[in-house]
């Protein structure tokens, strides 16, 4: 078996039970006990023939990889935990748990690294390192689901692809992971209570789209002209905004499903009202909600967040053009909640 029993799929570990000689029916017993059970496989209590077959892989490979724990820092407000996790190689990512809207949602981290480069982003400025498996991005929901359940909470409702990484630049081992998360059978987390978040990877909508991925969609824009969004986020230089926006359009008209639009407000470079009239131009005809996010400050960019006052007049301009917004509270700031910043201080701090 390549990789372990978390990269697979309910058919896939059906295909390898069925391979194995191994009645493929064991696969649901299996499958409870890796999403719903304690997971220790090699405990008495399985099918006598499951249970030879799982000691005898486990002499030869791990049957389930877990990241270890680096650090688990909690908000000041206790609303917010980042957990920095280690990977058996030794690359480190970041896992958010967020628990301020009543229903716990997750922050998810789809590579180590990130080649896209956003220059106000941590992780960008700390380049890439590789993809990760879809195992080891369904482990970071186990070990946030352990942790809730830990602390007395229920379980893990919603799903935000908007941790370390890009995940349309991982495309199918993000889909694999999806597919393995929302299997109501384990996990059960609805596919509408999951966002995947991009930067603009124009042939990954395109194929979201073509595939009628029931995930939510959110596009983070940042400038409404090719120049300024340039200017943060580098990758447009290959995905111009054009093309971008008119790949929306095709994902808006196929899906018939909303887009969220993410805009991360850095003073005096992207806040002004005029920036505001000009994103709601470019938006024009797209069922479109806009995401406003005050910069979180980095070591590696030089800009700094908007004012209170600049955030309510953008949204102003916005909702007079009738769109609908949202200033999204900066909250775990406290815990270096931007993306990849925990995990850049603790590099950082190793060095
Ligand atoms: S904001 Fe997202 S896409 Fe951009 S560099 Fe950071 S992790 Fe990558």
């Amino acid at each position: 078996m390549v990789g372990t029993f978390l990269d697979l799929t309910f058919p896939a570990l059906e295909a390898q039970l069925l391979a194995a000689g191994v009645r493929p029916a064991h696969a649901r017993t299996l499958w409870r006990a890796l999403y719903r059970g304690p997971a220790n496989l090699t405990d008495d209590g399985f099918p006598p023939p499951l249970q030879r077959w799982l000691q005898a892989l486990q002499r030869e490979q791990p049957l389930v990889s877990r990241p270890e724990q680096l650090a688990d820092i909690p908000s000041s407000d206790g609303l917010t935990r980042k957990f920095l996790l280690r990977l058996p190689d030794g690359q480190t990512i970041e896992t958010v748990l967020m628990g301020y809207t009543g229903r716990h949602t997750v922050c998810l981290s789809t590579q180590a690294g990130c080649a896209m480069g956003c220059v106000f982003c941590a992780t960008g400025q700390g380049g890439f390192a590789r993809h990760l498996r879809p195992g080891e991005i369904v482990a970071q929901v186990l070990h946030a689901q352990r942790a809730l359940k830990a602390a007395g909470g229920d379980r893990v409702r919603n799903l935000v692809l908007m941790g370390m990484g890009e995940p349309l630049h991982n495309y199918d081992a993000v889909m694999t992971a999806l597919e393995i998360i929302t299997d109501s059978r384990g996990l059960n987390i609805g596919a509408s209570r999951i966002s995947i978040s991009t930067v603009g990877v124009v042939p990954g909508i395109r194929r979201l789209a073509a595939e009628r991925r029931p995930y939510h969609l959110a596009v983070s824009l940042h400038g409404a002209s090719e120049e300024e969004r340039a200017a943060l986020v580098p990758v447009s230089r290959r995905w111009p905004l054009a093309e971008l926006i008119e790949a929306c359009r095709e994902y808006g008209a196929i899906t018939g499903r909303r887009i969220f639009f993410e805009w991360t407000l850095v003073a005096g470079q992207n806040d002004s009202r005029d920036h505001a009239q000009r994103l709601a131009l470019l938006l024009q005809g797209l069922d479109a909600h806009i995401n406003l996010i005050p910069l979180n400050p980095t070591h590696g960019f030089a800009g700094t967040p908007t004012s209170d006052r600049a955030v309510d007049d953008f949204q102003a301009v916005l909702r007079a053009a009738g769109y609908p917004s949202t200033i999204r509270q900066r909250r775990g700031i406290d815990v270096a909640a931007g993306c990849g910043q925990l995990q850049r201080q603790s590099s950082r701090s190793v060095a």
